[in-house]
């Protein structure tokens, strides 16, 4: 029997039922194989599937089924209404960390300014932040060379050319340079946290999920170098985790920055927090 687009679906949210999102997960991965969106699925759902096709979709609801990311099989994960393509060698951009755009973008005036995305991985917070402040000058780094090339592709895609991409560890790359702001999603996770032996995290580059016993070995060097690479009263922010804001407060009192503050996300989880650098 041929098979059709209705029962391609029910075979694969039956195999997928393990996850919460199984029916979505496989409307999403058969729209992904015939270039299709869902209301196509919806509107065609008796229409036979190429027999290439379906076993394109077959192999894609194993790959899910053994818990690689959706948005690892799609290669596209949605942040600030773009759409971004990621692979393996990026962090899956994650909705809360809009919060860390939103509050960068409090600070970044319309007119000219120059910011740094500290870890940028696929490029999501400044490709965010140059859709939404096109004269703004951004660097955006990262120690991983493949995940540089994912953000720098994304770039290209969507025809960005105010982000300097370069290849390095945290501040080390800044030189010398003096930012508006510097900004940062940095791994933050605790090594010995059992989430990171559970879903999506799993699949992740590592290095950008974990960040040493208490999660903030990153947050402390770039809070220690921050004040070196921004102007007077110039803005660090960094997003963390739930748990972590009075800690990253304290690091950030300890290295010098005033008017200090954490924001929390929709979850209410304390999520950015901010300093300033030699404020007025
Ligand atoms: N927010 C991610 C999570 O908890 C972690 C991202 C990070 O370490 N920067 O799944």
């Amino acid at each position: 029997m041929k098979p059709i687009i209705k029962h391609l679906l029910d075979k694969a949210t039956n195999r997928l039922s393990h996850l919460p999102s199984a029916r979505r997960d496989a409307e999403v991965l058969l729209c992904k194989v015939l270039g299709a969106d869902r209301a196509y699925l919806c509107a065609r759902s008796e229409e036979i599937v190429a027999e290439v096709q379906s076993r394109h979709f077959e192999r894609l609801v194993s790959e899910r089924a053994s818990g690689w990311p959706l948005a690892y099989l799609i290669g596209v994960r949605e942040f600030w209404s773009i759409a971004l393509y990621v692979t393996a060698d990026t962090l899956i951009p994650r909705p809360e960390t809009e919060h860390l755009v939103e509050t960068a973008l409090r600070h970044l005036p319309s007119d000219q300014s120059c910011a740094a995305d500290l870890g940028t991985g696929s490029g999501a917070v400044a490709l965010a932040i140059a859709q939404e402040r096109p004269r703004c000058q951004i660097v955006a780094t990262d120690i991983s060379r493949k995940a540089l090339a994912v953000a720098e592709r994304n770039a290209r895609r969507l025809g960005v050319n105010q982000i300097t991409f370069r290849q390095g560890d945290w501040c080390d790359v800044l030189a010398d340079e003096a930012y508006d702001l510097i900004l940062s999603n940095p791994p933050y996770i605790p090594d010995n946290d059992p989430h990171l032996s559970q879903g999506d995290l799993r699949f992740e580059p590592p290095e950008a999920l974990r960040g040493g016993l208490d999660g903030l070995a990153a947050a402390r060097r770039i809070i220690d170098e921050a004040p070196n690479c921004l102007n007077a009263g110039g803005w660090l922010l960094l997003e963390h985790g739930y748990d972590q804001g009075a800690l990253v407060q304290d690091r950030l009192r300890q290295s010098g920055f005033d008017s200090i503050r954490t924001y929390s996300d929709y979850a209410g989880h304390e999520r950015v927090t901010e300093g300033q650098h030699g404020g007025p």
